[in-house]
């Protein structure tokens, strides 16, 4: 496969994790969204937040579709695959991908207040870890921002209004809680 082809690989299955996290958004979670791809470029899992609906703190994007491509492969070892996501990984889904195994990880808009890829440590490149990623970023960075940004506004414009007597929401005002 020639470079410009695993690019416009990378730009569908980016266009496939922010249509998931645009789903999530309208459900009221924060728009974050997952794919896995075997190594033929097959989509395996898909995951979206689903934290609030869920009441699940576990329920983040890459856990589940970490899972989904478990379940669809019939082995915890996810080795061959490339994950997804529209966000740079917490902590928790950062050792998830390296506890999978995962080859590679590619993410959209990065995450300085929660990132674990990058940001406030390195985890899927750790060279004292038994496994490290191929990471790749910036895929869609702007859009997979953009559903991010939008999602907060709306937040915070909704607690603006919240009736006097009931406090507003503390803000908010990143993905930090991704
Ligand atoms: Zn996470």
């Amino acid at each position: 496969m020639s470079d410009v082809d695993a690019d416009a690989r990378d730009v569908a299955m980016m266009q496939r994790a922010l249509a998931l996290a645009a789903e999530a958004a309208a459900a009221g979670e924060v728009p974050v969204g997952a794919v896995v791809v075997d190594d033929t470029g097959r989509v395996i899992g898909e995951g979206r937040n689903t934290r609030e609906g869920d009441r699940d703190p576990l329920g983040h994007a890459e856990i589940l579709a970490i899972a989904a491509a478990s379940r669809a492969l019939g082995r915890w070892r996810l080795s061959g695959c490339t994950l997804y996501v529209t966000l740079e990984p917490c902590f928790m889904c950062a050792g998830a991908l390296v506890n999978a195994r995962v080859d590679r990880l590619v993410f959209g808009a990065t995450d300085p207040k929660a990132g674990a890829v990058g940001s406030l440590a390195d985890v899927c490149r750790d060279p004292r870890l038994n496994h490290r990623l191929v990471v790749d970023t910036g895929v869609l960075a702007d859009d997979c921002g953009a559903v991010l940004k939008a999602f907060f506004k709306t937040r915070r414009q909704k607690a603006a209004v919240t009736p006097t007597g009931s406090p507003p929401s503390p803000p908010d005002d990143g993905p930090a809680s991704a």
